[in-house]
């Protein structure tokens, strides 16, 4: 079966297609560049984005594909979480598709779709699988079995910001350009990961093992940054510390939940997956500790329609129940399924 996979949950408009595991064709159109002078996304601005780009980028992902829209077996759709009128635009557009061909309708959990993501290159996920989420928005560990069927086991989460959302902040007071993530991976090279020593929240022995925490960090480099006013700020150094302690953190606490769960394979998804230092380091940390590492290509690391084509490829294969056509979105959802209606999977 073919499956279409839609994604808005934010500021990408992302439509994939999926047949048997297999990626056919992608494309996302993101409206980063419109937010970028507010300095983060506005989430009227990522709404009527949406409802300007759903439609080409349908049709675009089909044509790669050489599909025409009647040979779509079945739509996948986040439903959330994220922002409620961005979810809205996607789920909208992802119903009236279902409808007119009368194929089955999935809603997806966004972060399911970052999970699957590491299918899309390397093939189906081992089970078990540690996976850690860095994005803008979450920053979690999680241990994850069949993803179809079974419930996503959450080991940890920040208490606060997300490792992404650190980045982007931190950038800001650096003077850096919007997106932060990127901005300081770039200006990082210039720098000594050695030159400041920014704390590493959450590393002690009696500490939550697999939570996380970057509001400290974010703190700690902006009274880095003003105990610089008058005189020029080391950026490249900043950024380089900055990095390394976020990479540190993350990997050291990916690397012992797989070691402690005795799981093998670790997979880092999310736009921080993007990050040099933390692809460098995990590859050095999981290669010590005999753990397989997955990172999807950038394209796929952040928000894509693919990974929401992944998981209704899954959910399909899966045998589970299709959404009904008036399914809701979910801007706060919870992760525990995939499917973020009730599914009843075939045996
Ligand atoms: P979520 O998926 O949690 O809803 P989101 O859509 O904002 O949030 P993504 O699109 O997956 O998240 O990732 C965007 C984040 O990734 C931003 O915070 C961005 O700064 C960060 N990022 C992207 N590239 C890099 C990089 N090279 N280094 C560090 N951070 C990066
Ligand atoms: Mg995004
Ligand atoms: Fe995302």
């Amino acid at each position: 079966p073919i499956v279409l996979g839609i994604e808005s949950s934010c500021d990408e408009t992302g439509a994939g297609l999926v047949r048997d595991g297999r990626l056919l064709g992608h494309v996302v159109a993101s409206s980063m560049a419109e937010h970028a002078r507010y300095g983060g996304v506005v989430p009227e601005i990522a709404s009527r984005a949406h409802l300007h780009a759903l439609r080409p980028v349908v049709r675009q992902a089909l044509d790669e594909a050489g599909l025409r829209l009647a040979d779509i077996d079945a739509v996948a759709v986040t439903t959330g979480p994220g922002l409620s009128g961005a979810l809205q635009v996607g789920v909208a557009g992802a119903k009236r598709i279902a409808y007119a061909l009368g194929v089955p309708l999935y809603g997806v959990h966004h972060l399911a779709g970052h999970v699957a993501a590491g299918t899309l290159e390397h093939g189906p996920l081992p089970d078990p699988c540690m996976v850690l989420i860095v994005s803008g928005g979450h920053t979690s560990l999680l241990l994850v079995r069949d993803l179809a069927r079974d419930p996503i086991v959450h080991l940890g989460d920040t208490l606060d910001d997300a490792a992404g959302e650190c980045f982007d902040k931190v950038a800001r007071v650096f003077g850096l350009p919007y997106p932060g993530g990127p901005a300081i991976d770039r200006t990082a090279r210039d720098g000594s990961p050695r030159a400041v020593a920014f704390p590493r929240p959450l590393t002690g022995p009696r500490d939550a093992p697999y939570d996380f925490s970057f509001s400290g960090v974010k703190t700690a480099a902006a009274r880095w940054a003003e105990g610089h006013t008058g005189l020029e700020l080391p950026v490249a150094d900043g950024a380089a510390s900055l990095q390394e302690a976020v990479a540190d953190v993350l990997t050291r606490k990916a690397v012992a939940a797989c070691r402690e769960h005795g799981v093998g394979t670790l997979v880092v998804v999310g736009g921080v997956a993007a990050n040099s230092r933390v692809r460098s380091l995990a590859e050095e940390r999981c290669r010590t500790a005999g753990i397989e590492l997955r990172v999807p290509p950038l394209k796929f690391c952040t928000d894509n329609g693919a990974m929401i084509a992944a998981v209704g490829d899954l959910l399909v294969q899966a045998g589970a129940e299709a959404a009904p056509l008036d399914v809701s979105i979910d801007p706060s959802a919870p992760l525990q399924y995939a499917a973020l209606h009730p599914v009843a999977v075939a045996a």
